[in-house]
């Protein structure tokens, strides 16, 4: 059995820049993935409220996407009240794709080595594979696959890293979930923080994000304050 992967990008994205973007475009090509559905987050558990409002985080991230099909908007969470947690949403999403399907949780490896913090974190992977995205340059990782990070991560996380490494993204494609994959990727040293604090002081915030997400910050007057 072989089933194109389909990627899931969770995050705030407020706003969402080109960090993301480049992670989705690499575990798009990497892993050979159908596709890569973006999904803001409504109110994040484990983080601040974000500053743009919803609708804005969604607008921001629709033009983002715009032109490219392989890269999908998923707006199942933005809009509910209550914390959206990811075991939920790849619940929802097994159930629309059904158990066949491999997904593909990607995320950054500052974003894994949290992983155990989050809520009831070892379903996740009965429901997905797990691709942490490691930036390159990172000089942490030594030229091993998370470098010396993992050894001083969480006993329980380290274990299931151990026990789940896959050697290839081919593994991806032959089962639905289970899976833990470390991608390198070229750092892109970018951060929505950075980006809300550059505006906030009035400097230019172009070439970090898309042109229509910057353009759409200044016309909205988003994070013109620093908090
Ligand atoms: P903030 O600065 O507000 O914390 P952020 O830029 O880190 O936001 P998130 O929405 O928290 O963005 O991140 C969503 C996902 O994107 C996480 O898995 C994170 O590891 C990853 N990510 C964020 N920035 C980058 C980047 N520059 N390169 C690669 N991955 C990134």
């Amino acid at each position: 059995m072989s089933i194109a992967p389909i990627g899931i990008l969770g995050g705030t994205f407020d706003p969402i820049h080109n960090g993301h973007l480049r992670l989705a475009q690499e575990g798009l090509e990497q892993c050979n993935l159908a596709a890569v559905r973006f999904i803001p987050c409504g109110t994040p558990p484990h983080r601040d409220a974000p500053h743009a409002s919803a609708q804005q985080r969604l607008d921001m991230t629709r033009l983002a996407l715009q032109g490219n099909p392989a890269f999908v908007l998923d707006e199942r969470e933005i809009h509910r009240a209550d914390p959206c947690y990811t075991v939920d949403t790849l619940t929802a999403l097994r159930a629309e794709l059904g158990a066949q399907q491999p997904l593909c949780l990607l995320m950054g490896g500052d974003a894994f080595l949290m992983l155990h913090t989050w809520h009831k974190w070892e379903k996740l992977f009965e429901l997905a594979h797990i691709v942490v995205m490691q930036r390159a340059a990172c000089p942490s990782s030594n030229g091993r696959p998370l470098g010396n990070a993992i050894n001083q991560a969480d006993a329980t996380l380290r274990a299931e890293y151990q026990a789940r490494l896959a050697p290839s993204p081919r593994l991806l494609h032959g089962a639905p979930a289970g899976a833990i994959l470390v991608v390198n990727m070229p750092a892109l040293e970018i951060s929505a923080t950075g980006i809300r604090a550059r505006n906030a002081r009035g400097r230019n915030i172009h070439y970090l994000l898309p042109d229509a997400v910057a353009d759409y910050i200044q016309t909205h007057e988003l994070y013109d304050a620093e908090h």
